[in-house]
C-alpha cells in the first residue's frame, strides 16, 4: 500500500476587531487573525499538510496573497482544492493530528465543534481527527497563534 505523510504549519498575527475563525468555526475573541483571506490558520495548516503529502506546491504559492480573488474568502476554498488534488492523485485521508498553539483564547471549549467541522470538511470520521490546544506560557504566542497539522494519506490504487 502506498502511504504518504504531510506536515503543515501556519502562524498569524492577531488583529483587533476581526472575527476569529479556526477550523471553520467562529471563536469568541477580541482579536481575529490578520491575513489576506479569513486568516484561518488551522485550515491553512491542514491544507499545507495535504498539499505536502502529495508533493504539491504550498498554499502560499497556489493562493497568492497578492491575488484579489482570495481577499477575505473562507479558507474552506483552499482546503477543498487541496482535497481535490489529493483525490486526483489517488489518495484518501486516513487521519489528521492538529495542534493550535495559543496563549489566548482558550481552545478547549471549541475543540469538539472544530473536530466536527473538520470531519465534515475533510470527509472522515471525527475519531480520525485529533485537535490539541497548547499554551506557550507567554513565551512566544502573545501577539498571534500558530497551528500545526500532520496528515496520513493512503493510496487507493
Ligand atoms: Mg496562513
Amino acid at each position: 500500500m502506498d502511504i504518504r505523510v504531510g506536515l503543515g504549519f501556519d502562524s498569524h498575527e492577531f488583529e483587533e476587531g476581526k472575527k476569529l475563525v479556526l477550523g471553520g468555526v467562529e471563536i469568541e475573541s477580541d482579536y481575529g487573525l490578520r491575513g489576506h483571506s479569513d486568516g484561518d490558520a488551522l485550515l491553512h495548516a491542514v491544507t499545507d499538510a495535504l498539499l505536502g503529502a502529495v508533493g504539491e506546491e504550498d498554499i502560499g504559492q497556489l493562493f497568492r496573497d497578492t491575488d484579489e480573488r482570495w481577499r477575505g474568502v473562507s479558507s474552506e476554498i483552499f482546503l477543498k482544492e487541496a482535497l481535490e488534488r489529493v483525490a486526483s492523485k489517488g489518495f484518501s485521508v486516513v487521519n489528521l493530528d492538529c495542534v493550535i498553539v495559543a496563549d489566548k483564547p482558550k481552545i478547549a471549549p471549541y475543540k469538539e465543534k472544530i473536530r466536527e467541522n473538520l470531519s465534515r470538511l475533510v470527509g472522515i470520521s471525527k475519531e480520525r481527527i485529533s485537535l490539541k490546544g497548547k499554551r506557550t506560557e507567554g513565551f512566544c504566542s502573545m501577539s498571534g497563534l500558530t497551528c500545526i497539522c500532520t496528515v496520513l494519506l493512503k493510496g487507493e490504487r
